[in-house]
């Protein structure tokens, strides 16, 4: 935690504010109760911010899955600058980083990963290195004021720079965004209402709705990069089906990961991706066009590829663990026929005991390597703790123990 520079602005936006357009909703409901407009805000709100990332943002301008008119685009900058995710250009600038190194420490600017490896001992995942890399990938990289992110980056200047709307909105972001934020739900509420009260809840409840989108949008880089299955690549990206109704098809990351720029991130006709829908929907009007589908050999092709890495790939870390298993149960049978006559029986139970622990994780390793076909990641990562805890505690206890003993 040493030198941390703090980007204040980002810290207000996504946190501050927030806090205090929830703080003022709870006055409001105490004051005048919470009736279904109230309500309907609130999910108006969050569906419609997410629309705009999800169909703008991210697959319109982020991955140039189809192309729509010029007024589309204006609605949807506009919109989208209301969710305080920063400008277009911007966002698509980190993204462009995000999908070009994904998981690459030092040059993904949200890795989850950054702080999953333990400091003294690189291959070990810690679950304290889990939380703060969950932290890291949720939100704590925009609020590192440090990151050396403010550069638009050269590929996404090339696709947007000669985007006008997409340059207006990134020169006038903070009156879009204020705008959006204020005067906007102030004049909704009031139509609807016609009265200040309506107004006020039209400014709080549209801002809730607004908050709990830009979860929404972080779970994708936290969330979704922790769990889901990884069928299409090998990546910590993952497809999570039950989080549809919260991310509306951003849910499916890992197939997004592996084709960025298909227009669907559930390719399945089955698999609930509104995003999709609408812009196949916008084709169908002509709306849109040159929508991106991946040919589905291409994507069969990925499965097999994707299929034949992960069973290497697992195949390789358990005879690496196998390999360190095996020099473990060596050193502990030298030092106990070493110093067997020399040490306590306490002594010598105590290295039975290791050895036990160890014979009892090689037979599991067995098992795992002879059906190496059906095992997952995180059962590797659970052996691979249980091992290096058992090393260090036996080489700890063979230094001060041990040692101590035999010189005397
Ligand atoms: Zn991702
Ligand atoms: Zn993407």
């Amino acid at each position: 935690m040493k030198n941390i520079k703090i980007n204040y602005i980002a810290g207000f936006v996504l946190i501050v504010y927030p806090l205090i357009i929830c703080f003022l909703g709870f006055l409001y409901w105490n004051k005048f109760g919470i009736s279904t407009f109230e309500i309907i805000c609130i999910i108006a709100s969050f569906y419609t911010f997410c629309i705009s990332v999800g169909v703008g943002i991210h697959r319109l301008w982020a991955h140039g899955s189809y192309k729509t008119n010029k007024f589309i685009e204006f609605v949807l900058a506009v919109v989208s600058a209301g969710t305080l995710q920063g400008p277009v250009l911007a966002w698509v600038s980190d993204h462009d980083k995000h999908h070009s190194y994904t998981d690459v420490l030092g040059k993904d600017p949200h890795t989850p990963l950054k702080y999953c490896l333990l400091e003294e001992n690189k291959n070990e995942y810690s679950t304290k290195g889990k939380l703060k890399g969950f932290f890291w990938s949720h939100i704590g990289w925009m609020l590192d004021g440090g990151a050396p992110r403010k550069q638009i980056e050269r590929s996404a200047l090339k696709r947007l720079g000669k985007n006008k709307i997409i340059m207006w909105q990134f020169k006038n972001y903070w009156s879009i965004a204020i705008i959006v934020n204020t005067l906007v739900p102030f004049c909704i509420g009031y139509a609807i209402g016609g009265s200040l009260q309506y107004s006020l809840a039209g400014f709080i409840f549209i801002g809730i709705g607004r908050a709990i989108q830009q979860q929404a949008t972080f779970c994708i880089n936290s969330v979704v990069h922790f769990f889901g299955s990884k069928e299409y690549i090998n990546s910590t990206a993952g497809d999570i089906p039950s989080l549809f109704f919260v991310f509306l098809g951003e849910n499916w990351h890992n197939f997004h990961h592996a084709f960025p720029r298909d227009y669907r991130n559930g390719h399945k006709w089955y698999q609930l991706d509104v995003h999709k829908w609408i812009i196949a929907l916008m084709e169908k009007l002509g709306l849109a066009n040159d929508v991106v589908r991946t040919p589905r050999e291409r994507i069969k092709a990925k499965v097999e590829l994707t299929k034949q890495q992960f069973s290497i790939n697992i195949k390789k870390q358990l005879n690496d663990i196998d390999t360190m298993l095996i020099k473990l149960i060596e050193t502990l049978t030298k030092e106990m026929d070493k110093h067997l006559s020399q040490v306590s029986t306490n002594v010598s139970n105590k290295l039975i005991k290791f050895k036990q622990k160890a014979l009892f994780l090689e037979k599991r390793m067995e098992y795992l390597i002879n059906n190496s076909n059906s095992i997952k990641q995180e059962e590797i990562e659970k052996i691979l703790i249980k091992l290096k805890r058992l090393e260090l505690d036996s080489s700890k206890y063979i230094a001060t123990h041990c040692e101590f003993r035999f010189k005397i």
